[in-house]
């Protein structure tokens, strides 16, 4: 799993001085001019794509110039369901295929180019993608008990034998915040053909007003270069008001035998104590807040769990969604407790 993705690195610092109490809509506020900003300069910074595949179906992207071809894979993947690493791109370079670390800027692509895209699908496409994340099916809310009783110990093998790439330092002193990707911060299924768009709205703004007092880890049920490519597209890598300290995939997941609404199922869990053995001298039950759209991944650290609506693009009005907002406003508010173990996240929408 090595990330060939060059990424480019902000060495401004944040202010991480605001005071609690002035509270978060000053907070909210000033990130969200800047944000206007990042915006505009994201548009001013990307450029079109015409990707035709299968003669023709036709994918108009919008992509940052920053973004690297296998990033662009990653997101036609989701796309066509043609794997990343079977995917051949022609027409970004003149007669030869680009590297998967190139960047639309260092070959030069212009605006405009059409690209075709060479490559087949699992035959199995109508199945569900292993690393799709299926959705919660309305009824499944309640919480499981797990079953299983080997779990700790195929946590303690996982945790010793799974890479984490450190992107940024922990921070002495911050709270940690773990945060879905996949329908909490972004819908990469319903592209508009605009990168710009997959985002949640709010996002940026929500990382910026949480960040002085939260670290910020990631965690995707999907292929390391599927999270990264996402986060990478997103800018969430490259923002000047914060930064991610880690970002996990997959395999730092965990199945458990759960007993869920009467029925005995396996089900994939992001366990917390992953985290919490990786950073004990920052991290630990007392200061952690995952968020996430499906809630059985909280099986192992119901307390900490903290469920938020799914975001899909295809609702009739994206852009109303305000729950990154609240969610920042909740986040600060409870920044300053010393432990969140007597907390009950299931409240966090009228607190
Ligand atoms: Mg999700």
């Amino acid at each position: 799993m090595d990330s060939s993705l060059p990424i480019k690195r902000s060495h401004s610092e944040s202010k991480e001085s605001s005071p609690l109490n002035s509270a978060s809509d000053e907070t909210l506020q000033t990130a969200s001019g800047d944000e206007h900003q990042e915006d505009d300069e994201m548009v001013r910074e990307s450029l079109s794509l015409d990707v035709v595949w299968r003669g023709n179906e036709r994918y108009p992207l919008r992509i940052p110039k920053y973004a690297t071809v296998l990033s662009i894979k990653a997101l036609l993947e989701e796309l066509t369901g043609v794997d990343a690493e079977s995917q051949k791109l022609l027409g970004l370079v003149r007669g030869q295929l680009p590297r998967d670390h190139d960047t639309l800027a260092g070959l030069g692509v212009s605006s405009g180019t059409k690209v075709r895209l060479l490559g087949t699908p699992p035959s199995d496409r109508l199945q569900p993608r292993s690393h799709w994340e299926p959705v919660e099916e309305p009824g499944q809310a309640g919480r499981s008990h797990v079953l299983s009783t080997d779990w700790a110990e195929r946590l303690r093998r996982l945790v010793a034998e799974t890479e984490v790439r450190v992107l940024n330092a922990p921070r002495p002193g911050r709270k940690l915040v773990v945060l879905d990707l996949d329908y909490t911060l972004l819908d990469c299924k319903n592209v508009t053909g605009n990168v710009a768009d997959m985002a949640r709205p709010g996002l940026h703004e929500f990382l910026a007003a949480v960040y002085p007092h939260y670290d910020l880890i990631v965690w995707s049920q999907t292929r390391w270069h599927i999270v990264e490519s996402k986060i990478t597209l997103l800018g969430m890598l490259t923002h000047p008001h914060y930064k991610i300290t880690t970002a996990l995939d997959i395999s730092s997941m965990l199945t458990v035998h759960v007993l869920r609404n009467g029925r005995e199922v396996d089900h994939q869990v992001k366990p917390l104590e992953f985290i919490w053995s990786r950073f004990p001298e920052y991290y630990g039950p007392h200061n952690t807040v995952h968020v996430d759209d499906l809630s059985r991944n909280f099986a192992l650290n119901w307390q900490n769990g903290l469920k938020i609506r799914a975001f899909r693009r295809a609702d009739s009005s994206p852009r109303a969604d305000t729950e990154l907002y609240k969610l920042a406003r909740y986040l600060l508010q409870i920044s300053a407790l010393p432990s969140f173990e007597a907390l009950d996240h299931v409240k966090w929408q009228g607190r």
